[in-house]
């Protein structure tokens, strides 16, 4: 905890807690658009205050927090169900905001960056494909081919998160498919939503939720033609940027879940502490109900500890230091959220079950905490090569 975040926090937490828990029934019955007058108006709040935009630098209107500054904060915007997007730091606005102040144009930071800093416009990550294994990102379909002085760029991509209603969409495609390195065939493309052969075909119903706007996963048609200063960085950068983008972006991920990880316990243990189960006996009282308290309070306080140091290493050494310690609190705290979850619904029975508190809603949407931005068995893999590195023979000198 630094100085400044420890004098910031608690009118902060106030304002989740006074302003934000208010909207979850609404927020839970109804859609993104109908809730989204309620959202801005909450936004104007947040900017009033000076606390928009905490993880992006002062030079760009944000509060210019530290990795480990913003995880600590993230933790807190978690606890409800709109924090994030409320403070302007939703995935996937926050990693294209990224992109964009490292490698953009000053045209393309006019176009597409200062009105989405602003929260004028929402955009999208658009790289996974339905025909190609996402974990092995290199094969992919998406084209982007350079002829006079633009790209056309054509594809086929779902789980492109927040489609609906955004703006723009930041497109990975092949724009060198014979490169000799297969991680310099891929470029990033900004493409307007509004350009003619954009195509949402859908909103993919995820759990039983088709979703609408931010809160949605689109499947997308692209065949597109946009200028060639559309493209983001150098051509060929598309993986490089794509790597830079995930190593805080995993921290953000995790640090959300330690929140929402810290208000299931919080539920769970109300719900113990009130539940009567007759003869003078409370939920509290059951040893398996202790059990459950216990074991989450252990597993989130280590998920933090190790998510925070990861953050901490990231500010002091840079991502590519930090590579393993991201796997492992990746698949890790997934991990831990989907347990100190599925206890807190169990605790509740019934009321767990439906949408009267928010923790079947995090059920459904955070069961994909396991699957995106790196499966578990991708990070477990890369963390036990890491380590297996000391123990296995050298392969060349054991091969002569
Ligand atoms: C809710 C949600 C939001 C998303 N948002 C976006 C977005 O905004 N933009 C975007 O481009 N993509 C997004 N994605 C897509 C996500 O990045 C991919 O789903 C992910 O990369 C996995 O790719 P895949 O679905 O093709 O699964 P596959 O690559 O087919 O993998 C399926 C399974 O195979 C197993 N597996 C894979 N590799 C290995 C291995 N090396 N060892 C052992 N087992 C392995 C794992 O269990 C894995 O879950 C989102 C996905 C979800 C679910």
């Amino acid at each position: 905890m630094t100085p400044r975040l420890a004098e910031l926090l608690p009118a902060i937490k106030a304002f989740i807690v006074e302003e934000l828990y208010p909207l979850e029934q609404q927020a839970l019955s109804t859609g993104f658009y109908e809730l989204q007058p309620v959202l801005d108006e909450k936004r104007a709040k947040v900017k009033a205050l000076g606390w928009w935009l905490p993880q992006v630098p002062q030079k760009w209107g944000g509060m210019g927090l530290s990795l480990l500054e913003f995880g600590i904060l993230s933790e807190y915007l978690a606890k409800t169900l709109y924090g994030h997007y409320i403070f302007n730091c939703q995935a996937p606005d926050a990693g294209n905001m990224e992109i964009l102040m490292e490698h953009a144009s000053e045209d393309q930071q006019e176009r597409f960056l200062k009105p989405l800093l602003n929260g004028d416009i929402r955009s999208c990550f658009a790289m996974t494909e339905p025909e190609f294994a996402g974990s092995n990102p290199i094969q992919m379909g998406a084209r982007g081919t350079l002829s006079d002085g633009s790209y056309r760029v054509t594809g086929h991509k779902w789980y492109t998160t927040g489609a609906d209603g955004a703006s723009f969409a930041v497109v990975m495609c092949l724009t060198d498919p014979d490169h000799t390195n297969p991680y310099q065939r891929a470029s990033q493309i900004i493409v307007p939503t509004d350009t003619p052969g954009f195509q949402l075909l859908r909103n993919i119903p995820v759990m039983g939720e088709r979703g609408e706007g931010w809160l949605s996963h689109g499947e997308v048609m692209f065949d597109c033609v946009v200028p060639q200063d559309h493209l983001l960085g150098e051509a060929g950068s598309g993986f490089a940027m794509a790597q830079e983008r995930l190593g805080p972006g995993r921290i953000h991920h995790c640090m959300r879940w330690i929140g929402i990880s810290e208000r299931a316990l919080e539920l769970l243990c109300h719900r113990a502490a009130t539940r009567s189960l007759g003869q003078g006996k409370l939920l509290a009282h059951k040893q398996s109900v202790q059990n459950w308290i216990a074991e989450s309070r252990a597993e989130i306080d280590a998920a933090r500890l190790m998510v925070l140091n990861t953050a901490r290493r990231i500010d002091a050494e840079g991502a590519y230091a930090a590579r393993i310690d991201v796997s492992v609190i990746k698949f890790f705290v997934a991990n831990v959220l989907q347990q100190v979850l599925d206890r807190a619904i169990q605790a509740h029975g019934g009321l767990g079950m439906c949408d009267d508190l928010p923790l079947a809603f995090w059920f459904r949407h955070e069961r994909a905490a396991r699957i995106y931005d790196g499966a578990d068995e991708v990070h477990k893999e890369r963390v036990a090569k890491y380590i297996l590195k000391d123990y296995l023979p050298d392969t060349k000198n054991s091969h002569g």
